[in-house]
């Protein structure tokens, strides 16, 4: 059976421990509605990179829906948002301070804590790596996550362009997640992917770009040194 399908095997996350005999779901199941959740891609992770992602799917299952326009994010929004918020006031409080409302009452800019869903990303990243292409990355690469401003979104179309070993193009769950992924033709360690959310969240709180609106959120795989040369890693 499946639930113990990862037995023994190593952590895709931290690539050190030996991960919890379910694995985990690379996409949490509370993104998506409940008639949409089957078949989603599962890894091997250890109880303490499960715990830690978590937490921040806690946090973006609670505010992702309010940046979103696909129905789905609607329908959760409605759903499930208010339960969760229900169980964390501070976060309730948060929202209803930085949220603005359109003038058809829909909110509509989310400011929100980036580095949660850019460590989120990282690791989802890792993950699918793993799921599509069998590659655990070498302790001397990194995985760089960002928001996509305009510019970015023009590097990536670019990026994309390039020849590549492998490439995926996925939709989960009626367009609650999409992604696509490319492997570098002579590194299958490199790999560049661009993540859209209900249907392309509006979100807004890169302190470098306070005025941006991002839809998509990139991630490249790459040697330390290939994402500080190219000026990707924010720091
Ligand atoms: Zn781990």
């Amino acid at each position: 059976m499946a639930s113990k399908q990862f037995q023994n095997q190593l952590c895709v996350y931290c690539g050190k421990e030996h991960s919890i005999p379910t694995g985990d779901h690379v996409f949490a199941r509370q993104f998506f509605l409940e008639e949409h959740r089957s078949h989603f891609p599962k890894v091997p992770a250890c109880l303490d990179c499960n715990n830690a992602k978590a937490k921040d799917e806690t946090y973006l299952t609670a505010v992702l829906p309010f940046g979103g326009r696909h129905s789905v994010a609607r329908k959760n929004l409605t759903l499930m948002v208010p339960k969760r918020l229900a169980k964390n006031q501070r976060l309730k409080r948060e929202l209803a301070d930085g949220i603005t409302i359109s003038q058809a009452g829909i909110p509509t800019m989310l400011p929100i804590e980036i580095q949660r869903v850019t460590r989120l990303f990282e690791m989802i990243t890792r993950a699918l790596l793993w799921h599509h292409w069998n590659v655990r990355l070498p302790d001397q690469y990194a995985i760089e996550c960002a928001l996509l401003s305009s510019v970015g979104e023009l590097l990536y179309e670019k990026l994309f362009e390039m020849n590549s070993n492998n490439f995926v193009d996925i939709s989960l769950g009626n367009g609650t997640f999409s992604y696509c992924g490319a492997q570098g033709a002579g590194d299958p360690n490199f790999s560049i992917w661009r993540y859209e959310i209900y249907g392309g969240l509006q979100l807004t709180g890169d302190p470098d770009f306070p005025e941006e609106v991002a839809r998509y959120v990139g991630a490249i795989s790459g040697t330390h040194e290939l994402l500080r040369d190219q000026g990707l890693m924010s720091n």
